[in-house]
């Protein structure tokens, strides 16, 4: 639980207690409500001795007794909600509400809290009730919109997310864009999967409209696009996810690979293998073109292929295709450059290892640390490996 929660509780309850003996001033000198003060140095006491649940509990117990301040109530309904006892939450709030005289903003509060109850209940039609509601409350209407657009999302009402989400975008001037145009794309493939593809097309504008480097965006266009015959129009705009989103395109190698197929143009493909593997560096593609040559071409072209990049970038990747290739092969194919490469491999692998970790937290380290820097305890970093010692001129 938040330590911060812990410690406000026993404050809420003295302040409480404060504020009662200076409105019912007694002659004598007593408070009118001894249980509160009582409850405060009772559960500050658990408090200290790390008791937390019997802490809460007895200012539970104390503030329920007391309850003519809204805002301890509203702490009080927020911790349980914390808690995970919703239905708790629940109650309080409802009980609020039912409350004689409570208007205005204070209304408004309450029921944005009861509408986090709802939301965390997965009562999600009553929760957005709530917010509409509780929004038209001016200090209230940047959270409402928030927790609507997590309401709408978990309904799926992609419509009424991106409208909430505007307006969240203008009230705040946060830039949205991008999520706003993820709901654009998750129309897009709704109507997608139905058919409707001039619906779609326009949801991936408005899409693109919002975010040009949108890479979901960009493979639903090169989709639709392929979808009527137009396949270099389709390939162009996967091309496009190289320049934003190189991560990206190892995604639509296939869609690719089957709109060259379509056009029966080879190339293509190839253009765009060559280019992604530069762009992206991603190992699976550069397998991908491996595996292409020794299909289309020849396996010494591939393996010629395969050597290079094993031995610009030590790749382990590369370097188990480079055994397998060699398993395949004839006995004795294994070579002096192969055993080369290998070490090259494990070598990085093992300066980009640090040597010590820590038992207790995970804390790794180059160096032996006695007292572990990350949770001070001490002897509990152990070294991962047993040392080997590394010498360049001894490999090349
Ligand atoms: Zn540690």
């Amino acid at each position: 639980m938040d330590p911060a929660w812990l410690l406000l509780l026993p404050v809420a309850a003295l302040s409480g207690w404060f504020a009662a003996r200076r409105r019912y001033p007694q002659s004598d000198g007593q408070s009118s409500s001894p249980t509160t003060p009582d409850a405060y140095f009772r559960s500050l006491n658990f408090l200290l001795n790390e008791q937390h649940d019997k802490a809460l509990d007895v200012l539970v117990e104390a503030l329920e007794e007391h309850d003519e301040s809204l805002e301890i109530q509203l702490a009080l309904g927020s911790l349980f909600r914390r808690r995970g006892e919703i239905e708790r939450a629940t109650q309080l709030h409802q009980g609020l509400i039912a409350r004689p005289g409570l208007t205005g903003d204070k209304k408004g509060q309450v029921l944005f809290e009861l509408a986090n109850d709802y939301f965390k209940a997965g009562l999600l039609d009553r929760a957005e009730n709530l917010l509409v509601e509780s929004g038209s409350f001016q200090q209230l209407r940047e959270p409402a919109l928030r927790l609507l657009v997590q309401v709408y999302e978990s309904e799926k009402e992609w419509e009424s997310a991106i409208g909430a989400a505007t307006r969240l975008n203008v009230l705040t001037g946060e830039k949205l864009d991008i999520v706003i145009a993820h709901y654009h794309c998750e129309l897009a493939e709704r109507y997608l999967s139905v058919g409707d593809n001039r619906s779609s097309e326009k949801q991936v504008s408005q899409a693109l409209a919002l975010d040009p480097g949108c890479a979901r965006a960009l493979i639903l266009q090169g989709r639709l696009e392929a979808s009527q015959g137009m396949h270099r129009e389709a390939v162009d705009s996967w091309t496009r996810l190289g320049e934003d989103h190189p991560e990206f395109l190892f995604e639509v190698v296939h869609l690719v690979k089957g709109s060259a197929n379509a056009l029966d143009d080879e190339s293509l493909f190839w253009r765009f293998l060559d280019q992604a593997v530069a762009a992206s560096g991603d190992e699976r593609l550069h397998l991908m073109l491996i595996d292409h040559l020794a299909s289309e071409k020849s396996v010494g072209e591939a393996e010629e292929a395969l050597l290079l990049w094993v031995s610009e970038t030590a790749s382990l990747v590369g370097v188990h295709r480079l055994l397998q290739l060699r398993k395949e092969g004839p006995p004795q194919a294994l070579k002096l450059t192969d055993v080369r490469l290998l070490q090259q491999a494990i070598q990085k692998i093992l300066t980009d290892r640090p040597g010590y970790e820590c038992r207790f937290c995970g804390f790794l380290g180059k160096t032996l640390h006695w007292q572990c820097p990350g949770c001070k305890h001490w002897n509990s970093t152990r070294p991962r490996f047993a040392s080997v010692p590394l010498d360049d001129k001894e490999i090349l």
